[in-house]
């Protein structure tokens, strides 16, 4: 039996008739398509509505630089749902297409295009011929972009859409900070931020949260042997072996209770509740300390970067947990955020032998050029030669990797403007509290541990293609 379709057919006065179609899908919903087009439904849905009460929706705009994939129909089919319900239940629901033209997406694109790959030969090819190259790239898919939209049925007003880029938009983000800013609420900062070296850009919490992959890294056991009794050391782990020529102290928890064991011929010392995971069972202690007693010990550092009273000595403070390692941690104020703040409190050397492109400079000849990831072999050999190496092994471990371009995130100390985000966070969980989520764990769950675990927000990037930061800071005050 053939079937046939039909469709409400709508004139001035409403209601007219049945309209034959097509049986064929894909002709028969072009057939509705094409209707909805002639008659301007969407807009007279909107004219009917206008009175009615409001109903906001915002359309968080894509980025056209590439091509509509599969992956975008599902929320775009939930943006087009609730709006077209709230129509139909009488509210007015204005819907205003936009699209996001700013950012790193944008860039890598046409550094792609241009066969460049670092910041320092996007500065040498031009920022202003840059920057026309980015401009020019986020128009090239927006034809697909509104096919695909017109397609798929999803009613957004096309006519008429915020660019992000342009003069009005870029006004209304200023104005935006400029609120912040009266509240106090905008600052410089100098802070650990996961940084993409790549890039050349730190990344807000939220750009880290979608780049965590589990890899393995090193993961390694290394000596520090007291200064004048090189018999006996402290046992530290880390898995990050290229962090370790930035080492500048070692961190115990002072109400711990640490042990030293007699192990080859040495003497090692490491917290008592690592003691069974780290040497096994059976091992021979031969002296016990609290972390108070071992605060102020110094040792002999593995690289000596730094000439300094205050560097290599033991420092107490209260990250230390004994979930894993040894309960002593390695401290490189360069490369942890932890770290930093410690190095600040103690009056710890800050050692950076690390470059903004993630490469070792001339500071640590051993590694020098290298990029940083790629240095931990070098660095493991190099330990082993010395006898600093007690073992070495790989360990599985979740690690952030750039979002864009996949290239590992390393921590790295630098000035950034920031939105001082937390100190209105029980203000915004409560707000996020009395939003109507689907489904509610999305809320409660992964937006709100985002929420509660709420970092100030880093929001400028060391980049070209952006909307410029209206910051001018007084010379002479
Ligand atoms: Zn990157
Ligand atoms: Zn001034």
């Amino acid at each position: 039996m053939r079937r046939a379709f039909f469709v409400w057919t709508l004139g001035k006065e409403g209601f007219v008739g049945f309209q034959r179609l097509e049986s064929d899908p894909r002709r028969r919903e072009e057939a509705v398509l094409a209707f909805w087009q002639e008659r301007r439904i969407f807009e007279r849905s909107l004219e009917r509505t206008k009175c009615g009460p409001r109903y906001v929706f915002y359309e968080g705009p894509p980025t056209a630089n590439g091509r509509p994939h599969f992956g975008h129909l599902l929320p775009r089919i939930y943006k087009d749902l609730f709006p077209r319900y709230k129509t139909m239940r009488g509210y007015f629901v204005r819907r205003k297409a936009g699209w996001d033209c700013h950012g790193l997406p944008v860039e890598l694109e046409v550094e792609r295009e241009l066969g460049i790959k670092t910041k320092a030969e996007i500065e040498r090819y031009g920022l202003e011929k840059f920057v026309e190259k980015c401009k020019a790239s986020v128009h090239k898919y927006i034809k697909a972009w509104e096919d695909m939209i017109r397609r798929m049925g999803f009613w957004i007003d096309l006519t008429q859409p915020y660019i992000t880029y342009t003069d009005d938009y870029i006004e209304s983000v200023w104005w935006g900070l400029k609120k912040i800013h009266e509240q106090g609420l905008l600052y410089q900062g100098h802070k650990i931020l996961p940084y993409c070296p790549r890039c050349g850009t730190p990344l807000s919490s939220h750009e880290v949260a979608q780049g965590y992959r589990n890899v393995e890294d090193p993961s390694v056991f290394v000596l520090m042997p007291l200064v004048d009794e090189p018999d006996r050391a402290f046992l530290v782990w880390t898995t990050t072996p290229w962090t370790l020529p930035a080492n500048v102290a070692l961190a115990v928890d002072p109400a711990a209770t640490y042990v030293e064991v007699e192990h080859e011929g040495k003497r090692l010392i490491l917290a008592r509740p690592r003691l069974a995971a780290v040497l096994g069972e059976g091992a021979r202690v031969v002296a016990e300390h609290s972390g108070a007693e071992l605060v102020g010990l110094r040792y002999g550092p593995l690289y000596p970067l730094v000439e300094k009273e205050g560097a290599y000595r033991v420092v107490g403070a209260d990250f230390v947990t004994m979930d894993e390692g040894t309960g002593i941690v390695h401290i490189a104020p360069a490369f942890g955020e932890e770290d930093y703040e410690l190095g600040k409190k103690e009056g710890l050397p800050f050692v950076q032998p690390v470059d903004k492109s993630g490469r070792f400079t001339e500071d640590f000849p051993l590694a020098a050029g290298k990029f940083v990831k790629d240095a931990d072999p070098l660095i493991i050999e190099d330990l082993k030669a010395k006898g600093r190496l007690f073992s070495a092994e790989l360990y599985a471990h979740d690690y952030p990797f750039c979002w864009r371009c996949d290239t590992p995130l390393l921590y790295y100390a630098i000035d950034s403007w920031f939105i001082a985000t937390t100190a209105r966070k029980d203000e915004i969980i409560a707000e996020s509290e009395k939003v109507n989520w689907y489904p509610e764990h999305m809320g409660r769950g992964r937006f709100g541990d985002f929420l509660r675990s709420m970092r100030d927000w880093a929001l400028s990037r060391d980049r070209f293609w952006g909307t410029p930061l209206p910051v001018w800071v007084c010379a002479s005050c």
